[in-house]
């Protein structure tokens, strides 16, 4: 089968969005076994939308378009494919009934331009959004194709997850498994470089690596006559890949780092505490972010200055000044506090500079991690990890520190 995309959106051909949805779908649809043979992207301009449609399908059986799907005028997508395949507009009761609850559920006000979204083509199907308003849809048109996505690559990306690949693989005649690997503290190309035998020359089960913040994901998929069939090629292949990178996999379903850790510690019946300096609780917040939580979360404590790092912990101010409030060993006595004054199992703790500016000689970047717990002689013990990201972006080297953490944690909750 062969197919185009199509991106839909002035604010592409003006290079204020980066075309992420095209390198997304084309990725998505080669996993699947289709054949992309043009990208292309027009402005919001009725004309040569349809133009491009005509186009693509004289050798494409399957057309997906992103983008134009939206309330405002200028959002056209709808109404060319309509016209396009011989079809009209007519309102969805079902995506009316959604659209009406997601406004009302968020306490937001519905205008008339909204009632637009509720809008399909007679025929084809609809697929619902579940993380914004405008659904996308298919039709028909002599025995080929066109599907229609939202533009925002959240919206996107999810619908293409939940409801386009079953679609497409069922249209295949062919069971689709896939299984998403997370993995950290290897690089993208570090590890297509250690996975490339395994990559190299395979069509089926197929693998791709996706960069992330601070961490790699690994899609391996197969498209087999029956589920049994495309599941245990998955399984033979995960063996292989476990054997070349198991020590950075963290996730095998395609759960983030918070969740693992929630799960992991519930399961242990082990409960985390946290210090935090120059994160100031996002940390905590991430944990306390995934359902479950209460039970392994003790406390997370925002030691943001020297006062509280000393008054509401209890780190010697002495020890501060010895080998200053960036260092490993201040690193390490706020995680022993934290541990001590909150009598959780395990207690971790950050101190650094998030930037953007270095402050006196410590480099923005520089971040110190601690770790404490009892082993089962009941002995206090821990460890100190220096990152040393090199990086004057505050927001990263904030996120970075964060899952550094979580990842210190999981090592050890792993181990114990
Ligand atoms: P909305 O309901 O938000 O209006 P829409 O389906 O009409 O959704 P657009 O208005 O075309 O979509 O795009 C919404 C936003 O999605 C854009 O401002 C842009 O940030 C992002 N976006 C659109 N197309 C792409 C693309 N191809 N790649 C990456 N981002 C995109
Ligand atoms: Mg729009």
């Amino acid at each position: 089968m062969k197919a185009a995309i199509l991106c839909v959106g002035t604010e592409l051909l003006f290079g204020q969005t980066v075309n992420t949805n095209a390198t997304y779908i084309s990725r998505q649809l080669q996993l699947l076994g289709f054949d992309v043979l043009y990208h292309h992207v027009v402005g919001d301009n009725p004309i040569r939308l349809e133009r491009l449609i005509d186009i693509c399908f004289e050798d494409c059986d399957l057309i997906i378009t992103t983008g134009g799907l939206g309330p405002t005028e200028d959002d056209l997508t709808k109404e060319v494919i309509a016209k396009f395949v011989g079809d009209e507009l007519v309102y969805d009761e079902v995506s009316l009934a959604g659209m009406k609850k997601y406004f009302s559920d968020t306490h937001r006000q519905m205008t008339k331009n909204n009632l637009k979204q509720a809008l399909f083509p007679s025929k084809g199907k609809i697929f619902p959004n579940n993380v914004g308003t405008a659904p996308g849809f298919l039709s028909e048109n002599d025995g080929k194709y066109i599907i229609a996505l939202p533009g925002p690559p959240r919206e996107m990306t999810t619908m293409f997850e939940k409801e386009i690949i079953p679609y497409l693989s069922e249209r295949e005649n062919a069971v689709l498994y896939y299984k998403i690997i997370r993995t950290y503290g290897i690089g993208e190309s570090v590890l297509e470089t250690v996975l490339m035998p395994l990559i190299h020359g395979q069509t089926d089960p197929t693998i791709a690596t996706y960069a992330k913040e601070g961490e790699c994901s690994l899609r391996v998929t197969s498209k087999r006559g029956t589920i049994e069939e495309s599941k245990s090629a998955v399984e033979d292949m995960m063996v292989k890949i476990r054997n070349l990178i198991g020590e950075y996999i963290y996730s095998e379903d395609d759960e983030d780092m918070a969740e693992v850790l929630v799960k992991e510690l519930n399961e242990k019946n082990l409960q985390l505490s946290s210090a935090e300096s120059c994160t100031g609780g996002l940390f905590a917040g991430r944990i306390t972010g995934v359902a479950g939580a209460s039970k392994m979360f003790g406390r997370g404590y925002v030691t943001y200055s020297i006062e509280s790092k000393v008054e509401d912990l209890g780190v010697d101010n002495l020890l501060i000044e010895k080998y200053s409030v960036v260092s490993g060993e201040v690193a390490s006595e706020m995680a022993v506090k934290a541990l001590e004054k909150s009598g959780s199992d395990v207690a971790v703790s950050v101190t650094g500079v998030a930037g953007p500016s270095d402050e006196g000689d410590i480099p923005a970047g520089k971040i110190y991690l601690g770790i404490s717990w009892k082993d089962d002689r009941g002995n206090v013990k821990t460890k100190v990890q220096l990152m040393n990201s090199g990086r004057h972006d505050r927001k990263k080297n904030r996120e970075y520190a964060v899952l550094a953490m979580m990842h210190m944690v999981l090592k050890l909750v792993r181990s114990l």
